[in-house]
């Protein structure tokens, strides 16, 4: 098994230079002690910042860091002053943070900083690909690192890549509005897997990468031109048993061993004792809705005047991106809220509101949770907020309540707290209400399933299940390319096929000679396909069938006068070489006009979708229609026609973004078998790439040869990429060699 290479903005460690040399101390956030055990595996490397400005650390000096922090198991990534102004505090911090978090109005678009943030994401990819050998597995964490994915891709081309998304993913409507959201999409698609913390950040950013790509997603899955890329959500955990054994040891401690912080709220406490406490924990950050709490407490105190000189809040604020002038504004506007509320509430032994604007240690966060009677945690955006879940997990008593913000991602699992709109300030007021008068047997069951459900779903087992659903996603693509034609069986290939005594090709056309257009009629062969076809089709005692779905018109005006079979409508029409078109048995049209009606009514309500008319079937196209709605519309359409068509000796097919209705038993399948069943040639081709393709595959004799073109499931026997690839391969049957074609193989 191979090593684990973990890459974040930080090291999980903080490197001081003193006078004596270097000091290092390890960093205490949730990321640093969930993912220590995996990078304690023997021969793990995480590869961050150090935290130091490249151009203020002498060239030894940085020398010595780099030696200290391999025997750390760390690599480093230097980043200049003016690189951490503009790829830290400016892109990632003044575009992508307020962005992801809906706040438009902070956004900074600079073209520059976008420029120095690819610049640092390329040093990223260079540090994690020299570190990266086979059977390595690459996890990639947060908004920082978006575009290493796909970096690391390049680099190391067969690595299974993991990433992870630690704040939100907008909705597209917000996200499109970024310059560079395409190479955003594309970076993160560099990786096998795509975790985020909630199902609705998945959502949003598979809506993204369907709108602005173009690719095909199904269900979790994001067909690329070269891989799957998955995403899914994977909700952080706490180190739950750290937290909840930590409460339970300090309820234990005598007086003596009390921290000061618990000896004075113990003083309080026992001087007050009808005294009520609500905590709130966040970083100053805009998206924590501090300024919304505080008014939506003074809204508490004035809607229920009982709990004056009752109920205290106590806010620890901890100083974040303080020289940012937004945060700077921030701390103005929180620290006048509270002088007011408390000008105007306070008395001689009581304050509403206990303002702390620095950072505890862990000991001491965990007597703040087990000390306060409830938490209110109003974030307007959050990616997760881990102190709802340290909350509840202190709560060795299980009594407590938690007031959450829904806008917070852990509002999802947690739905036996308080959930509240952090913008409705009687919301929260009635919250804190119903929080203070919540009867003990109710807090206690509520609690119960909450610590169940975090004590299960631990940080330690985040980290498991994100790698072992990154493994399987990756021996997938791995099985994929073992299923891909390799060089080697090309050369199988072409010499069965130059030996047999009488071959047939059967070759799909859309997607399979020729990529997908917009426009179906521009998708006209060119003078290469041609020359290669007649090249095929010229050879002794070979047979070349095209087979499409296609109607005849297009294929008689491309392919009429060529000498190769034809095969139309799914098989309602076959032409024989030099031949005349005949009909498939059985065919009628008397069901058209009702289903057109249908399918003009889906048109009308679908922009940019059409309907075709073929012979004996009509096709509604949803190619050029917005994606999302494409597919919806085609999943009510197949509901409309099941009722519509029943009893009908008709048959609907769901092609590449098509709803075909058709007369039942015209598949390409039964249209194959009847040509072959002319010739019986010995040597058997079929390539497609359409499920409609897989009639035939399925159909053919075991001795046929059927490669199927794109990555999905098939009964085909072996998979190639690309148009491109199956040309390539068509060339090496006609003669020419492998090397020099735009074949890549399986390697
Ligand atoms: N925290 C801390 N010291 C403090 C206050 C908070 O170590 O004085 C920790 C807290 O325990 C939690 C983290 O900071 O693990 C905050 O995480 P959260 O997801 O709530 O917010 P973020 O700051 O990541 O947006």
């Amino acid at each position: 098994m191979g090593k684990v290479i973990i890459a974040s903005n930080r090291l999980p460690l903080n490197i001081q230079i003193t006078e004596d040399g270097l000091t290092v101390t390890p960093s205490v956030g949730g990321l640093a002690t969930g993912l220590k055990p995996v990078h304690q595996q023997t021969g793990s490397v995480w590869i961050g910042w150090t935290g130091l400005p490249e151009d203020e650390v002498p060239p030894e000096r940085q020398q010595q860091i780099d030696e200290l922090l391999v025997s750390e198991q760390c690599g480093s990534v230097w980043m200049d002053h003016e690189e951490i102004e503009r790829v830290y505090y400016g892109f990632s911090n003044e575009t992508l943070w307020p962005l992801f978090h809906y706040f438009m109005e902070y956004v900074r678009f600079d073209p520059e900083n976008w420029a120095a943030y690819k610049r640092v994401n390329e040093r990223f990819a260079d540090a994690i690909a020299e570190q990266a050998e086979p059977g390595d597995t690459i996890w990639i964490h947060d908004y920082q690192l978006l575009l290493v994915p796909a970096l690391v891709r390049e680099r190391v081309p067969d690595a299974a890549i993991g990433f992870f998304l630690h704040i939100p993913f907008p909705s597209f409507e917000v996200f499109r509005t970024l310059p560079w959201r395409s190479e955003i999409l594309e970076g993160m698609l560099g990786a096998d897997l795509i975790g985020f913390h909630t199902h609705n950040y998945t959502r949003h950013f598979l809506s993204s990468v369907r709108r602005l790509l173009g690719y095909d997603v199904q269900e979790h899955r994001v067909h690329l031109p070269r891989r799957i890329a998955h995403a899914d959500s994977f909700p952080l955990g706490i180190d739950y048993q750290h937290f909840h054994q930590t409460a339970v040891q300090h309820a234990e401690r005598t007086r003596r061993e009390q921290s000061d912080i618990q000896k004075a709220l113990d003083r309080f406490l026992a001087a007050r004792e009808d005294l009520r406490l609500v905590l709130s924990i966040d970083r100053l950050d805009y998206t924590k809705g501090i300024a919304n709490r505080l008014r939506a407490f003074e809204r508490f105190l004035e809607r229920y005047p009982q709990y004056v000189g009752n109920v205290s809040l106590i806010m620890l604020t901890v100083p974040s991106r303080s020289a940012v002038p937004q945060y700077q504004r921030m701390k103005s506007e929180v620290d006048e809220l509270v002088g007011r509320i408390n000008g105007e509430y306070a008395s001689i032994d009581w304050h509403p509101v206990h303002y702390f604007y620095r950072s505890l240690p862990f000991d001491q966060l965990v007597d703040l949770y087990t000390t306060c009677d409830i938490a209110l945690l109003t974030p307007i955006r959050d990616g997760m907020n881990l102190v709802a879940k340290e909350y509840i997990a202190s709560r060795y008593n299980k009594r407590g309540v938690l007031i959450l913000s829904e806008m917070a991602g852990a509002a999802n699992e947690m739905s036996e707290a308080l959930l509240i709109n952090p913008n409705d300030a009687d919301d929260i007021a009635d919250a804190l209400h119903e929080a203070l008068t919540m009867p003990e047997t109710e807090q206690i069951e509520r609690n119960f399933i909450l610590q169940d459900r975090l004590e299960r779903y631990d940080i330690k087992k985040w980290s498991q299940d994100f790698r072992d659903s990154l493994k399987n996603v990756h021996a997938a693509q791995q099985r994929f390319l073992s299923r891909k034609l390799d060089p080697s069986e090309l050369t199988e290939l072409a010499s069965a096929f130059g030996e047999a005594e009488s071959r047939i090709l059967f070759l799909d056309y859309d997607g399979t000679l020729v990529g997908f257009r917009s426009q179906p009629e521009k998708a006209a062969p060119d003078p290469e396909l041609y020359a290669m076809l007649d090249q095929l089709a010229g050879m002794p005692n070979t047979r070349l069938v095209l087979i499409s779905g296609r109607d005849k018109g297009s294929f008689d005006r491309w392919f009429g006068n060529k000498p190769y079979t034809l095969v139309c409508e799914h098989g309602v029409w076959t032409r024989p070489a030099g031949g005349e078109w005949q009909q498939a048995d059985g065919l009628e049209t008397d069901w058209k006009p009702a289903v057109r009606q249908v399918l003009e009514l889906f048109t009308d309500r679908t922009p940019g979708s059409l309907i075709e008319e073929k012979d004996y079937g009509l096709a509604w196209h949803y190619r050029k229609a917005d994606p999302e709605l494409g597919t919806m519309r085609a999943n009510e359409l197949k509901d409309r026609l099941n009722f519509s068509l029943s009893g009908q000796n008709l048959e609907v097919l769901y092609g590449h973004k098509v709803v075909e209705v058709k007369n039942a038993g015209i598949n390409k399948g039964r249209a194959g078998m009847r040509v072959l069943e002319d010739g019986k040639e010995a040597f058997v081709l079929a390539v497609g790439d359409d499920w409609t393709d897989e009639t035939l595959f399925e159909a053919l004799p075991d001795r046929a040869h059927t490669i199927k073109v794109g990555m999905q499931n098939s009964f085909a026997k072996a998979n190639l990429e690309s148009p491109a690839e199956v040309r390539a391969m068509l060339q090496a049957l006609t003669g020419s060699t492998v090397e020099g074609t735009a074949f890549a193989g399986g390697a």
